[in-house]
């Protein structure tokens, strides 16, 4: 008789009372040596015949079985043998020579990696469903089921085998719609003693993986489920990028290159500039890398060929707006070309920085650097502003291309002397506006408002948003206009208003009861606020504390969530970088 055993996910009382007293009766034990766990062994009995599966074939393995017709022979299977556990070649081939088998359930280490991280996959209103799968490796994966495809769903996921292709994976789920910011786990060796657990995102899955030196033994979970615990986890901040949110803050300039010279290249830039280098004669993929990088960079830059990056990057295009700088620089690094995104993204200025290290050019091919006018989109990146209405930066530009002058209001002091073509007016229906409240004209936005938070134990980063939306129309100002959130100490890991934080990339500043007292007086009391967080305002208050200037909106309140805005002393320059 033949018992298939689930071991469990490694820790050696994690096996089922059943699966144990079989292991300690067994006459033989055949083991899959690469996962279950020795310790496991120390349960047999004396004279117990024990081979390891890992260094054997399944001809063998069925030798040893048919060899011990009359005993007991326990085959022990990592987890749980119904999952990726090959289990039904051995029992078709068992039933055609006449051998009794059995099977008995294990603790599948999917249910050691959720226990964990203390996540429950079928949260009301996140998911009621888990997909459990692997990315095509050695065993390809049907038609229809491919990594992308799954991920449509947007439900929990539970990734087997795929921890040393994690580039794969997170570029697969991102094909697959899943956001940068989705949150994600990697957890290795779930219940050993060597149990690591590192949280991060999708768009981060690579990179936390690399840094742990993660390549196999591990699952790697995906989904909103894993929400609250990941927004807590700062371990690997995901750089997000909505359109709210400026790359730049959390992105890095990544490299990569094709040869042993454009590699050599590449260190030397990185060296100077910051970032991280691969190379494809490491195995990494022009597309795999692309689609890992693209999301979650602020440069890519393609020691290579310039054909090579824009075939490369060109699925991945989405607006001047929010795509990273990409940028190709020859790998004798003579010229430094700019490829997409040169003002709002940097390229220009990036490739201008490239041939200033390599004594090379920058081919910078924008109308109004070649012209040398003023670019409007170019100025906003960097005095740190975002832009809205960018369809008509084109318009703006050909104004000032064909020798013509615009108009530009500005709500800000702008330091510095204004430039050729740009004339400063008060007029209503200027070209170009600096300010944080909407207008129909292309729309330069200063990041000067700090939004104060307060809000209920619990609350949803729904509600949040909800009520962020209700407030930015109450207020009449544009959201890309607050450039940080403040709130208590005491709401420091409240998990929906950090995923609403980190959803528009802002940091959170927590402060004190203590600290928020001392801010001042004049701002909106309430006894209840006071009873339960020991001051009688937090939103205004923190708002004013994280921005150092003056309360700009008054307490909003409702469903539980109270907002405020301050907004920070700001003069902006036409010279120098304010960034
Ligand atoms: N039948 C097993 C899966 C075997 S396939 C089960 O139910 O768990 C082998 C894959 O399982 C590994 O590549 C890894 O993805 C996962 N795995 C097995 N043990 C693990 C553990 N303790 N922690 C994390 N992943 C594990």
């Amino acid at each position: 008789m033949v018992h298939f055993v689930g071991a469990g996910p490694g820790a050696p009382d994690l096996i089922t009372l059943r699966g144990a007293t079989l292991l300690e009766t067994a006459d033989v034990v055949i083991y899959a040596g690469s996962l279950v766990n020795p310790a496991l062994l120390s349960r047999c009995k004396d004279g117990c015949a024990v081979y390891n599966s890992a260094t054997m074939t399944l001809d063998e393995v069925l030798a040893v079985m048919e060899a011990a017709e009359g005993k007991s022979v326990v085959r022990l299977h990592t987890g749980d043998p119904a999952l990726y556990g090959a289990i039904r070649e051995q029992i078709d081939a068992l039933t055609a020579k006449g051998i009794g088998w059995d099977v008995t359930p294990g603790v599948s280490s999917l249910f050691g990696a959720s226990a964990a991280l203390g996540a429950e996959f079928t949260l009301p209103g996140v998911s009621q469903s888990l997909i459990v799968t692997r990315l095509a490796g050695r065993t390809s994966v049907p038609e229809g089921e491919r990594l992308r495809d799954l991920a449509r769903h947007g439900a929990s996921m539970a990734i087997f085998l795929s921890a040393g292709l994690l580039d794969g994976v997170q570029s697969e789920l991102l094909a697959g719609g899943l956001s940068a910011d989705t949150p994600a786990a990697i957890v290795y060796k779930a219940t050993w003693q060597e149990e690591k657990v590192v949280r991060c995102a999708v768009g981060t899955l690579a990179k936390a993986g690399a840094a742990e030196r993660i390549t196999k033994t591990a699952l790697v979970l995906v989904g909103r489920f894993l929400d609250a615990p990941y927004e807590k986890s700062k371990l690997y901040d995901p750089a997000y990028s909505t359109a709210y949110r400026r790359r730049s803050a959390g992105g890095e300039i990544a490299y990569l290159a094709f040869t042993e010279r454009g590699r050599a290249l590449a260190d030397t830039l990185c060296a100077q500039t910051g970032g991280t280098v691969s190379c494809t004669r490491d195995g990494v993929t022009l597309n795999d890398w692309t689609a890992s990088r693209f999301p979650v960079g602020r440069a890519l830059v393609y020691v290579g060929a310039a054909g090579i990056a824009v075939r490369a990057v060109a699925p991945h295009l989405l607006s001047k707006v929010s795509d990273p700088a990409v940028v190709a620089v020859d790998e004798g690094g003579r010229f430094a070309v700019p490829i997409a995104s040169g003002h709002l993204g940097g390229a220009n200025a990036l490739s201008r920085e490239i041939a200033r290290l390599t004594g090379g050019v920058a081919v910078v091919t924008t109308a109004t650097d070649v012209v040398g006018v003023f670019a409007v989109d170019d100025w906003a990146r960097t005095q740190n502003c975002a832009v809205v209405n960018p369809a008509r930066i084109k318009t703006v530009s050909g104004r000032l291309l064909s020798g013509e002058q615009i108009t530009l209001r500005s709500a800000y002091p702008i330091d510095g002397e204004t430039p050729d073509g740009v004339l400063l007016t008060d007029d209503g229906t200027a070209d170009v506006w600096v300010d944080i409240r909407p207008h129909e004209s292309l729309t330069v936005v200063p990041r000067t408002l700090t939004l104060g938070v307060g809000c209920r134990r619990g609350t949803a980063r729904e509600t949040l948003e909800a009520r962020f939306a209700a407030f930015c129309e109450r207020c009449g100002i544009l959201p890309q206009a607050i450039g940080a959130a403040a709130t208590i100490d005491r709401k420091a890991n409240e998990p929906g208003l950090l995923a609403f934080c980190a959803a528009r990339g802002w940091r959170l500043e927590t402060y004190t009861a203590e600290e928020l007292s001392a801010v001042g007086d004049g701002f909106t009391a309430s006894s209840f606020v006071a009873e339960t967080t020991g001051v009688d305002n937090v939103c205004e208050r923190a708002a004013v504390r994280s921005s150092g200037g003056a309360l700009y909106a008054r307490k909003f309140a409702g469903d539980g969530v109270t907002f405020a805005l301050a907004e920070k002393p700001t003069r902006l320059n036409w010279g120098e970088d304010n960034g």
